[in-house]
């Protein structure tokens, strides 16, 4: 787990985690709860009595996502896809859940199941409120609770990407046309087309004068409009990328330096004005380790002349590289998956080459260009 998360245990095997923007949702939500909406709702509660209502409604609401986000996992296990963690933060909770689904079926089904968990804690909270009246606080809580997973069961309905909606009319589109390309083209319309919705509706409020709804609305219509244009771009990469090699797009721009080099001199030899980005630290003709800008900027200026490659550079113990013959779309996941900017591409055993995001820029402008004038055709060995 990544450091600002804290880890609450497991479940299923899944580790569960709560990031620390979550303090500051729970104590925003306590705060409106035992300040606004309970007050607006019960009369003559004590203040004390407001407070620990609104934090523990606060944490059943976040029991709640996390079983919403339980749902979506149990699914994805069931059709042998890899649950990396869930992590509750800021905005609610999300399962990483690794890998797409193999089939419309399973992203269908793995979609709806954290909504229709929600639609059955609304029913259960619901059910509650309706048979205990007493204490009222109890009562209070399930009211509260019962609202909230029914809102947030028809908001993740809403279609458009990364919402569950997004994925469910996805899968809808993919069963139906059996063309997964297709599908995700299509929902990135209807995602975008219902985010200007709501963008026009937030429009329409703030102009009628109800400033603060209306800027929510459109804030969400922001949102639904970014995510499907960024699921658009994503696509975009894919259907470019696909069906070609790192060796196609890998750059030969790279430096090996001895392991008593200072990162002064790299920065002097290598860096600043000539804008190499990727290092290799070499001992007795032997690549030892990585060294990436991302490092060094760790390193305050005034400590540069007195600290060595070896004390920065990733060993090379621990680089992922990639061979030539690597699927290029592939070795971008792999990249985003790592949380790494470049991979050191080897032949033989040897490196000839990196693979950044620069260089597959590169590749897509030129491949761009030469594709408008017909001559681009795969770079042969
Ligand atoms: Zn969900």
């Amino acid at each position: 787990m990544k450091k600002h998360i804290i880890p609450l245990g497991k479940i299923m095997g899944i580790p569960v985690g709560l990031d620390y923007t979550w303090f500051l949702i729970f104590m925003l939500l306590t705060w409106t709860l035992a300040t606004t909406y309970f007050p607006n709702e019960f009369k003559n509660w004590s203040t004390f009595e407001y407070w620990i209502t609104g934090a523990a409604t606060s944490i059943m609401l976040f029991v709640s996502v996390l079983l919403h986000e339980l749902g979506h996992s149990i699914l994805a296990l069931h059709y042998k896809i890899r649950v990396k963690q869930i992590t509750l933060f800021l905005f609610g909770g999300v399962a990483e859940i690794t890998g797409e689904p193999p089939k419309a079926s399973a992203e269908f089904w793995i979609a709806i199941a954290g909504p229709a968990v929600s639609f059955l804690l609304a029913a259960i909270f619901y059910l509650l409120e309706l048979t205990l009246k007493n204490p009222v606080f109890v009562y209070a809580l399930f009211e509260y609770l019962a609202y909230i997973n029914f809102v947030l069961a028809l908001f993740n309905l809403i279609p458009g990407f990364p919402l569950d909606g997004g994925r469910v009319f996805r899968a809808a589109v993919w069963g139906y046309t059996h063309d997964f390309k297709r599908a995700t083209y299509v929902s990135v319309i209807v995602g975008r087309f219902i985010g200007f919705l709501f963008i026009f509706a937030g429009s329409l409020q703030m102009f009628g004068g109800d400033l603060s709804n209306g800027l929510w609305v459109a804030f969400i219509g922001w949102f639904l409009e970014s995510a499907a244009m960024s699921q658009l771009q994503q696509q975009y990469l894919q259907d470019n990328l696909s069906g070609h090699t790192v060796y196609e797009a890998m750059t030969r721009d790279y430096a090996i330096v001895p392991e008593d080099t200072t990162i002064r001199e790299v920065m002097d030899n290598h860096i600043l004005g000539i804008g190499r980005r990727t290092l290799f630290v070499k001992k007795d003709d032997k690549i030892i380790g990585l060294l990436t800008l991302h490092r060094i900027k760790n390193i305050i200026q005034d400590k540069w002349a007195s600290t060595l490659v070896t004390e920065v550079m990733i060993p090379e113990t621990e680089t992922e590289v990639v061979k030539t013959d690597y699927p290029l779309w592939d070795a971008l996941k792999k990249m985003d998956k790592s949380g790494v900017n470049q991979l050191p591409v080897i032949e033989d055993g040897k490196i000839i080459g990196v693979l950044n995001r620069e260089s597959i820029i590169t590749y897509l402008r030129n491949a761009q260009e030469f594709i408008s004038k017909g001559i681009f055709a795969r770079r042969q060995r």
